[in-house]
Formats: C-alpha cells, structure tokens, sequence
C-alpha cells in the first residue's frame, strides 16, 4: 500500500529544519562564505535539534531513524535558506560514518562513536578518493599493512572534506593489493583512523565554492593504527563501503532539489518585485517556465529519492533507485539554479542575491559523491546495456 501522508515524526522534522534554516539563513551562509569559517554554531545547532543523532539506534542515545526523514531534514534544510550546508554538515558523520558503524561497527565501536555521533560531540571525514584512482575507487592504493597488532597506513588521498577539523576519518585502504586478489572488490579494508595520529598531514584544495569548509588533500606516511580500529573484516571493506555510498547519493539528491527550490523560491519573489516595462518581470512566461518545468522536475526527483530511501530503511537493494534519484535531481536542480540567476538578470551576478553561491554550490553535485556519467552508467547497466568500462 502506498502512502504519501507524512508521520507526525516526520513533519516535527520538517519544521524544525525549517526554523533552524530561518535562523541560518541565507545572509548567514554568504557571510560564512566569505570569511572562510566552519560553521560550528549551525553544526551545534543541528545536534540540538537531534539531527546527527537522526540515524542512531535509541539503545546510543539516537531517534532509531531511517534515510527517509533524514532526506526530509536535509532538503528542507537546504531549501528554506541554508544551500548546501543543510545536507553538508549532516552527511559525512550522521550519514556515512554513522551508517557505516551503525552497520558494520563492533559492540566496542558502537558504544565508542554512536553516541557521540548522535550528540554531535565527534566529526568524522571520508577518506576514499585518491589522485590516481579517481572514480575508479576499486583502484585505491593507499596501504594498511598489519605489524603485530596494528596495521601501518600509506597513501595519498585527495578532495578530504572537513579533513583539516575532523576528529577521525573513514578510511578506505587496501590490505591486499589489487593485482594479488581474485576479484577487484576483494582486498578493500575500511579504518577509524584518530586524525590526530602521527604521520598523517592535510593540504586544503582551493575550491569553486562550499567555502566553510575545506577539502584538502591527506598524506599518510608510516601512520600506526591499533587493529580494533578496523571497520568491519579485514578484506571485505567495499561491502561496508557501498552501504555508505548509497545514503551519501540520498544526501545530495535531497541536497540538489534543496538547492533548486531555494533559488526557485528566491527568483519567483524577486520577479514577483522587479518592474522593468512597466509590470513585473515574473508574468514573462519566458521566466516563468523554464523555472515551472525544472521545479515539477526536482518534485519527481524527490519521490524517487523517497523511493530510494524506503528501500534503504528496509533493507532493500537501493542502488538502481539512488542513481534514478541522484541523476534526476541533479539536472533538475542544476536547470533552476540556471534559470533563476537568469531571472534575476544583472544581479543574478551579484553576491548580495545568494543565487552566485548556490549555482557554485550545486556545481558540486554533477561531479561529487558520484559524477552524473557513473550514475547513468550504473542505470544503464541496470536496464540492460552492455557495461562501457
Ligand atoms: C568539493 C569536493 C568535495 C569532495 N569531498 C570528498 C570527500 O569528502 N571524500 C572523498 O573521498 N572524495 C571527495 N570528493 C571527491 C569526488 O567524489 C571525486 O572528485 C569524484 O568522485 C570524481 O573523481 P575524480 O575527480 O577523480 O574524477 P575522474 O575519475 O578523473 O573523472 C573525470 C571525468 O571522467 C568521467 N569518467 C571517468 N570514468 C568514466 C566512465 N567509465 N564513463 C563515463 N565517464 C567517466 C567522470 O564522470 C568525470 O566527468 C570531493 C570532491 C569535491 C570537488
């Protein structure tokens, strides 16, 4: 039986990320911006609200929650004034870090990180892309390679987001490399590795946008890792892995329709305003429908997330939906950004109208978690085409 009607749950997440992002508005996030800074009063915020915690059992101190209202919490975040920071700052701990020890953790690590996850008390980073692998993630290099009863960390990794502020990083390793394993998905063994540890030095990238935050580039030389720090078994890290990459593409779908209902909301008000032969801009049909067809465009996109999400929450084989989703969203996103600076002619330039930012901020989701050409590789696979790679 299918149900649109939102729980009760459900909706109390829906307002309270909407008065979190009527306080973290859009002349917060420009300011932010600006000078660089990592927004920790918003991150305290969130945990306040209970938002980490989101996907955290209740046995660690969580709401027992699943993808579905975390994506609700996250579009609606973005798209009542906080762009891409709704769905950043909530990703990389309480989504990916909190879904992967939720699943694959031991009772120690549980006890250890679920609640204070849940609290906002600890930050995680993601450590999978490497400057030679790439998309290619099978092709990770960086070594773990056991020594008693630690394993001994080499590599480089690239593109690390908040790796410069986080206490731990989700690592991706290979204990085997991949030229001495049967199949290219053996071989992978994930660490929570302290960032404080010795031997480990971080670079930031200077970037197109999403600039309260870094991504920096991680070298890992000689780093020392007690064995108990390994997520999930040792060779088997691309299984633990894919069950976090699949909320991450639910995040950033949620992100991209966010992200284009704000600047869709923001260019209906302004060309509701703005008089330049003598009427408002907004009656012209040429702005009204590229904006109208984008807008009906992300409103599917969202179902489709919702789709992909119920599967996730219910054990479900998600993958071929979170690409639909993820794909979906973000061209549709994307094309209203587009449309909505267009609308807001000259000033769309400006930094003072916010739309500049989000047309940087949602450039990042055609390229990161997953570019568009691997999402639709993968739909392609699904629907029966010969693999191209
Ligand atoms: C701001 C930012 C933050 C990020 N944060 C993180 C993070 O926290 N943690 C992390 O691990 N990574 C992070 N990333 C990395 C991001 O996930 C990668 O940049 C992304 O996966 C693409 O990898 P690449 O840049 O090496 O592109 P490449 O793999 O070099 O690909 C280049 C182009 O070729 C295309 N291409 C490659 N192979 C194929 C194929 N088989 N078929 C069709 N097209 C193909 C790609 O789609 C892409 O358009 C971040 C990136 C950015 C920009």
């Amino acid at each position: 039986m299918v149900d649109f009607a939102e729980t009760p749950e459900e909706q109390m997440i829906r307002s309270t990320a909407g008065e979190i992002a009527d306080e973290f508005g859009p002349e917060y996030w420009r300011e932010k911006e600006e000078s660089g800074e990592v927004a920790w009063d918003f991150w305290d915020e969130l945990g306040e609200a209970g938002f980490h915690g989101l996907l955290v059992p209740d046995e660690y101190g969580g709401a027992d929650m699943g993808l579905q209202e975390m994506g609700i919490a996250m579009e609606t975040l973005c798209a009542e004034g906080c762009g891409m920071a709704g769905t950043w700052y909530l990703v990389l701990t309480a989504g990916m870090a909190g879904v992967g020890i939720r699943e694959h953790g031991t009772k120690e690590q549980k006890e250890e990180y679920l609640p204070q996850i849940a609290k906002g008390d600890i930050k995680f980073c993601i450590g999978i892309t490497e400057p030679e692998a790439g998309t290619n993630t099978l092709n990770v290099a960086t070594k773990a390679e056991r020594d008693g009863d630690e394993y001994v960390l080499n590599g480089k990794k690239c593109w690390i987001t908040f790796s410069d502020v986080a206490d731990r990083i989700m690592l991706v390793t290979r204990t085997t490399p991949v030229d001495e394993v049967d199949r290219p998905t053996d071989g992978i063994s994930l660490f929570l590795v302290d960032m404080e540890s010795d031997g480990i030095d971080v670079s930031p990238i200077p970037k197109h946008g999403i600039n309260y935050s870094n991504s920096c580039e991680v070298f890992f030389e000689d780093v020392r890792v007690p064995e108990e720090d390994m997520l999930g078994e040792e060779g088997d890290g691309w299984w633990t892995l894919v069950d976090t990459l699949n909320p991450e593409r639910i995040a950033f779908s949620a992100a991209a329709t966010g992200i284009g209902k704000l600047a869709a909301k923001s260019a209906v008000e302004y060309t509701n305003d703005r008089e330049v032969f003598g009427g408002p801009i907004g009656q012209y049909q040429s702005l009204q429908f590229p904006i109208t067809e984008a807008w009906s465009r992300m409103e599917t996109a969202a179902l489709m997330r919702q789709k992909a999400a119920w599967l996730f929450d219910n054990g479900e084989d998600c993958a071929y939906e979170t690409n639909v989703a993820k794909s979906v969203a973000v061209d549709a996103g994307i094309d209203a950004v587009f449309h909505s600076m267009q609308a807001f002619g000259g000033w769309g330039y400006a930094v003072e109208y916010d739309v500049e930012r989000w047309w940087r901020e949602i450039n990042l989701t055609r390229l990161a978690p997953v570019t568009q050409q691997m999402a639709r590789n993968h739909i392609a696979q699904e629907i029966g085409f010969p693999k191209s790679y």
